[in-house]
């Protein structure tokens, strides 16, 4: 069994004067729904704002919660916030936070959404509201549930806010595997990046991430993962620059898991990039690497911790 985390307020209708594609959560959710009973359902509650708040500004909080999000903001993010979209920026971190909490109880979970990256402290960006890798993690520390967490993210581009809003903490590492002439233009530091040159095919990928992340998780010694499973690496995607094949993306999640499994660590995934105009078939591949991590990382007897 595989545990899900999917709130209906993932599923919206595209925005006005949007340039992001929506329709992929939706299409996510149908495969996974497909899976039968192979998959283990939870709907996250509404995130409270104090949990956005040890992240982001209150201000830029309330804009979005509001929906006064002000034009300069919502033209970084790549759509405008009306109602809809702040009620599903809510659910999506508290999406990512109970993903983690039931990881460490199965060994795995996904969110079908998440992996927002780019949003930074007072504005959002890159298609991403609220950062809900850095709220997640955050909370996990200041709940004293976990001591210490790695971000692990594996998108085509940097993961320049999750490394900027928990910049000079002890208790959360980042690690950015990214094709480094992509978005964003500045970078910020992650405590590892690595920063691939245009067209680095299954092979050099494979290689660079083993040969980087397991010292960076033997080094740090963090007690979860949270994974941003970005499958904008793919050689066809339209906001790429790498080269991987589906094959190749399997064998990442194959090493990603593996290198949890030996070294003890629940891992909670979220998806993240995907962009083409085949929504059917990015949906596919974030589905894919679910199943490929949940498979290997689902325990068979859950373990008992106290929430
Ligand atoms: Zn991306």
């Amino acid at each position: 069994m595989i545990h899900v985390v999917h709130h209906p307020a993932y599923v919206t209708e595209a925005p006005a004067r949007s340039t992001y594609r929506w329709g992929k959560n939706g299409a996510i959710r149908d495969l996974l729904c497909a899976r039968g009973d192979a998959v283990v359902w939870t709907e996250p509650e509404l995130i409270p704002p104090g949990w956005l708040e040890a992240v982001h500004d209150p201000d830029y909080v309330a804009e979005v919660l509001e929906a006064r999000v002000p034009p300069d903001k919502t033209r970084r993010i790549g759509f405008p916030i009306t109602e809809q979209v702040a009620h599903r920026a809510r659910a999506v971190p508290g999406g990512t936070w109970v993903a983690a909490m039931l990881a460490l109880k199965h060994g795995f979970a996904a969110n079908t959404a998440g992996g927002s990256h780019h949003a930074l402290a007072t504005t959002g960006a890159g298609y991403c509201v609220f950062n809900d890798l850095a709220v997640a993690a955050v909370r996990l520390v200041e709940q004293g549930v976990v001591g210490r967490v790695a971000i692990i993210d594996c998108d085509v581009h940097q993961g320049d806010g999750t490394a900027a809003l928990t910049a000079g903490r002890a208790d959360i590492m980042t690690y950015s595997i990214h094709a480094e002439k992509n978005f964003p233009a500045r970078k910020a530091r992650s405590t590892l990046d690595v920063g691939l040159p245009d067209g680095v095919d299954d092979a050099g990928y494979l290689a660079q991430l083993e040969a980087t992340l397991a010292p960076f998780l033997d080094e740090h010694r963090p007690d979860i993962i949270l994974y941003q499973a970005g499958v904008d690496p793919f050689v066809d995607d339209r906001l790429g620059r790498l080269a991987l094949t589906q094959a190749g993306l399997i064998a990442r999640e194959t090493l990603i898991a593996n290198l949890s499994l030996a070294r003890g660590l629940p891992l909670a995934s979220t998806v993240g990039g995907g962009y083409g105009d085949d929504v059917l078939a990015i949906a596919e591949r974030h589905v894919t690497a679910i199943l490929t991590l949940g498979e290997k990382l689902s325990r068979r007897n859950p373990a008992t911790i106290e929430a």
